[in-house]
Parts: C-alpha cells; sequence; structure tokens
C-alpha cells in the first residue's frame, strides 16, 4: 500500500485488519523521531542512522528507500518472509520506490495498491490537521505527495479515501479477489481432483 503521507493509509489498514484479524501487518524500520502516541515496535521500529545503516549492510531489508528528502524507512525481510512461507497475507505501507522493488522481488505475490486522495486540497488539510510536525516536515510531505502522484501508473489497484468505511470496503474487495487468483490457490491439485472424480 502506497500513497501521500496524511492519506490515511494507516487508518485504512487498521480498519481493514480489524475486519480480518488473521491478516498481518509489517512493521517498518525508520531512523525519524516517533510522534506523540506512536509507539515503538507497533508503528515503527525506532532506529538510530547508524543501526539503519548496519541493518542494510547485514541484508535484512527486504527493501529500504530514502523518503522525504532526509529519512530512511525499510521493510524487515524476516515477518515477510514467514508470512509467505505460511500463506499468511501481510500489508506493507510503503512508498513508491519501496512499491517498484517489492514487485521486482516478489513478483505478482505482492499487489500494489495505491490510496489516493480525493483532491489536493483534502490532502494538504489533512497534512495541517495532524500538526504534530514543524511547517518544514509539512512542505517536505506536500513535496514527496507530488512525487507518488507522478507513479500512480505502476500500481494495480487505486482506492480514493474519500469516505473511510467505503475505502475499506474497496480494499476488502482487492484482498478477495487477490486471493482468489488462480496463480495463488492450489489450481492443479484442485483440478486433477476435479477430473479424477468425473
Ligand atoms: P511518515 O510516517 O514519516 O509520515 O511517512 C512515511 C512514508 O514513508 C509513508 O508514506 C510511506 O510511504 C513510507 N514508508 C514507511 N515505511 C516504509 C518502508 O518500510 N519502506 C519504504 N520504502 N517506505 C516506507
Amino acid at each position: 500500500m502506497s500513497g501521500p503521507s496524511g492519506v490515511g493509509k494507516g487508518t485504512v489498514i487498521e480498519r481493514l485488519l480489524e475486519r480480518q484479524p488473521e491478516v498481518i501487518k509489517s512493521v517498518s524500520c525508520t531512523t525519524r523521531e516517533p510522534r506523540p502516541g506512536e509507539a515503538d515496535g507497533r508503528d515503527y521500529s525506532f532506529v538510530t542512522a547508524d543501526e539503519f545503516a548496519r541493518m542494510v549492510a547485514a541484508g535484512e531489508f527486504l527493501e529500504y528507500a530514502r523518503v522525504h528528502q532526509d529519512l530512511w524507512y525499510g521493510t524487515p525481510r524476516g515477518a515477510v518472509e514467514q508470512a509467505l512461507a505460511s500463506g499468511t497475507d501481510i500489508t506493507l505501507e510503503i512508498d513508491f520506490q519501496g512499491a517498484r522493488s517489492v514487485r521486482e522481488k516478489l513478483g505478482r505475490r505482492a499487489a500494489l495498491v495505491f490510496v489516493a486522495p480525493p483532491s489536493w486540497d483534502e490532502l494538504k488539510r489533512r497534512l495541517a490537521e495532524r500538526s504534530t510536525e514543524s511547517e518544514d516536515a509539512t512542505a517536505k510531505r506536500l513535496a514527496s505527495a507530488r512525487r507518488e502522484f507522478e507513479h500512480i501508473g505502476m500500481f494495480e489497484y487505486v482506492v480514493v479515501n474519500d469516505d473511510l468505511e467505503t475505502a475499506v470496503d474497496e480494499l476488502e474487495g482487492i484482498l478477495t479477489a487477490e486471493r482468489c487468483r488462480l496463480e495463488r490457490a492450489d489450481w492443479e491439485r484442485l483440478q486433477s481432483e476435479l477430473l479424477e472424480e468425473s
């Protein structure tokens, strides 16, 4: 799942996980400071730049990227690999660069969803409302938002987060559709059983 800061990706994902408790959430590492109310290990693992660099060198990330000009974010590979091995669905909240890496590494096992705001003014309003950050941090997030919009074309799905419940319904629909993809199902076994019995 990608989309600009402030669009409400985190809230949409949280609501999806309430409806689908077997789905898990990848917790990213970041070098940014926690915001009020954010918990280490739940919202992000907050690490120093040195620790982040060590993890990169040790190959501990599935993907990582520099976002908002000066901050690093990365998806630890362990949880994703475990989820894939056990057939559990896992959500990643990452920027378009991360989405591109995930597509390269996981192919069609990943579904790329872009969460868009209903309008630019509404995005600005939501970011301002959050207002836990400096004007400079907000300006950087708006610049990143423009870059995200330039890359919408690489995603398979787009969900406009205007009404939250509608956005969650749409995301749930995407999850259902993805679970039914032939390439994810054990279709050859099913086919041979059906053919044998027929
Ligand atoms: P913030 O939480 O600082 O407002 O914004 C973080 C942005 O960085 C999110 O919009 C998301 O797109 C991106 N991000 C968060 N975690 C990751 C990650 O693990 N990898 C990548 N590539 N981007 C991430």
